[in-house]
């Protein structure tokens, strides 16, 4: 090593999903640059992961990053959860639904530190054999309003277990958040275990039940919120790179 050069061997890289999105007349990956930016301020770096991967390509490709975010997007098919399209379902993609459940198994399997935001949480949840409400306005009575903030407002409140991963990480038991999604986790999956809620019940945080696998999961969208000063969501990407460090 130079001298002062950075040693390499202390970087740490967070494998973040990406979307297939359709854009003139071609499939294209892409991912919202507020992950990236939230993952560089906490002092790790993302490297981006394609919707590609089967169990085997999962498994070897965690074995070389540190940590799995999984990002935001599109709604899982409900075939994955058991049901059928009852309701208008928003950019589905069975290619993206499979490689993502790969790697969440294999990061279980492999006790990689995971991070589920927005999507991210609904798909853990269909991995692990739970299910969704398909639509909240629909299929959830006195639901408030989930899917009318901007990414930067913060639209309602959520309640988290005091001894939960999440009001570690947030160092709160009670914020509000952002809420970009219409659907949420109904019955829950094997493994995990609610740790917030909004005021009518709706899910916004949940976590992993076996202490050798960190799995953080929320609803919203966390990294949309950290340029704001102080914001306690910068403490979920601090939580993450602090539990790659411990390990
Ligand atoms: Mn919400």
């Amino acid at each position: 090593m130079k001298n002062g050069a950075p040693d390499s061997r202390a970087a740490r890289f967070v494998a973040v999903t990406t979307s297939i999105r359709r854009e003139n007349d071609t499939n294209r990956v892409g991912l919202s640059t507020s992950y990236l930016q939230a993952v560089k301020n906490a002092g790790l770096i993302p490297v981006l992961l394609p919707p590609v991967y089967d169990s085997f390509t999962a498994k070897a490709t965690l074995a070389r990053v540190d940590a799995l975010l999984l990002s935001g997007g599109g709604d899982v098919d409900p075939s994955y959860y058991g049901d059928t399209e009852r309701h208008e379902v928003r950019g589905l993609s069975r290619a993206r639904d499979e490689s993502e459940i790969a790697l969440i198994k294999a990061a279980r399997e492999m006790c990689i530190p995971t991070l589920a935001i927005c999507r991210g949480i609904q798909i853990v949840n269909v991995a692990f054999g739970g299910t969704l409400v398909q639509d909240i306005r629909s299929d959830w009575p006195g639901a408030l309003a989930h899917d009318e903030s901007t990414r930067t407002t913060r639209l309602h409140s959520v309640t988290l277990e005091p001894d939960s991963l999440a009001a570690r990480a947030l160092q709160t038991t009670e914020l509000k958040v952002n809420s970009l999604h219409h659907q949420a986790i109904d019955k829950l999956g094997e493994g995990l275990r609610v740790t917030g809620r909004a005021p009518d019940g709706i899910v916004e945080a949940a976590e992993s039940t076996d202490p050798a696998w960190w799995a953080l999961c929320v609803q919203w969208h966390p990294e949309d919120l950290v340029e704001e000063p102080l914001s306690p969501d910068r403490g979920i990407f601090a939580a993450l790179a602090d539990q790659i460090k411990a390990e």
